[in-house]
């Protein structure tokens, strides 16, 4: 049996904030700019509503149905209806070790090469 997948968004937590595409278009985060995601035709009609130089306002923008449908999505836990960004970004995990992203941080008080600080995503 597989387990229940359940999302966390970022972008609900303030962890993630919108992203701007250098192909003008206003994303939910910086983790949907891949192809996996950008490719997917659900995901297409919400970027078709997205393009910043078609709108007055960001407001506009995230006002509009599809943008409002991708949240009450995540809110819901529609996992069917969401972008594979989603699932894999924010989804819940239990082994620590099964991360996004691991970011090393390094500061100038500590020997070159000791590690600061490992931060997982
Ligand atoms: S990957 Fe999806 S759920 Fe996670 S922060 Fe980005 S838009 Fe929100």
């Amino acid at each position: 049996m597989t387990k229940k997948i359940v999302i966390r968004p970022k972008c609900f937590t303030g962890e993630q904030s919108v992203a701007y595409t250098n192909r003008g278009h206003l994303i939910p985060c910086c983790y949907c700019d891949s192809h996996r995601t950008m490719d997917d035709p659900k995901f297409q009609k919400l970027l078709e509503q997205s393009k910043v130089s078609e709108h007055e306002t960001i407001e506009d923008i995230i006002m509009q149905p599809e943008w409002l449908k991708f949240e009450e999505n995540l809110r819901l836990q529609k996992i069917e209806d969401l972008p594979w960004a989603c699932i894999n970004t924010c989804k819940v995990r239990e082994d620590s070790e099964d991360v996004v992203r691991k970011e090393t941080y390094y500061t100038p008080d500590k020997p070159k090469g000791e590690k600061a600080l490992v931060r997982k995503i």
